[in-house]
């Protein structure tokens, strides 16, 4: 087995999903007892939040940089970022270490096609929502079409993610608006909705809605335990 290397913190309340599911996945290919080998350095999400919002990206991309590195010389052989807002500097953290970077956008965009959508609505942070950094690897390495809520409901959204969701707040009422939401982007025509940051697997769930929810966090959880396991299979 691979050992897998987590940027997590961002939030913690999503890391600690990946880790429940890279290790669920192991066991359930592997068996019981067996469960994934893994490193998690987990930053502290204030500087980094403070950054994003500031427009400080350099800021940020050396905190991730730093992380990567010390995943790398721990001994982890791959790298995953346990966020869709900070695959904006995935570059810069796929520059840092020569490990395999394994991008968020790609088992999304694969799951899109396998379920028959090639218009897919997107949900996430304003940064993720309104800068091109997934929508353009989404469209062009995986061919969809990529639509976002209007202004009005990306501030609705972008509000839950980081004065609930990131601290631990789940409401029946904000799950309303995500759904309501959801229901827009159905009506201009999306096929499937992707659960594009990572806290937002806490709110729905695929038993809240007929349309195909793609779940930003098991999908790159999975594709972690896919690496990790590529020589067993
Ligand atoms: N976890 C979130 C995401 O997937 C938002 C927190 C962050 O800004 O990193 O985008």
């Amino acid at each position: 087995m691979r050992t897998i290397g987590l940027i997590g913190g961002m939030s913690w309340e999503s890391s600690a999903e990946y880790y429940r599911i890279v290790n669920q996945g192991v066991r359930s290919r592997l068996g019981p007892l067996r469960s994934a080998q893994l490193l998690m350095y987990s930053v502290d999400f204030g500087p980094v939040e403070r950054a994003q919002h500031e427009g400080r990206w350099d800021d940020a991309a050396m905190i991730l940089e730093d992380a990567a590195r010390r995943l790398h010389a721990g001994g982890a052989e791959c790298i995953v970022l346990c966020t869709n807002t900070m695959h904006l500097l995935a570059d810069r953290v796929q520059a840092a270490t020569p490990l395999p970077f394994l991008h968020i956008a790609d088992p999304v965009g694969r799951a899109a096609r396998q379920a028959g959508a090639l218009t897919v609505g997107l949900l996430g942070t304003a940064f993720t929502m309104e800068q091109d950094f997934l929508k353009a690897r989404l469209s062009g390495q995986h061919g969809l079409q990529v639509l976002v809520p209007s202004a009005d409901e990306r501030q609705a959204v972008h509000k839950i993610i980081y004065e609930e969701l990131c601290v631990g707040i789940v409401s029946d009422a904000s799950r309303d608006i995500y759904l309501r939401v959801t229901e827009s982007l159905a009506a201009r025509g999306a096929q499937a909705v992707i659960l594009g940051c990572t806290e937002i697997t806490l709110l729905i769930k695929q038993e809240d809605t007929m349309l195909p929810l793609l779940d930003t966090t098991e999908l790159h959880a999975q594709a972690a335990v896919e690496f990790a396991l590529a020589s067993e299979l």
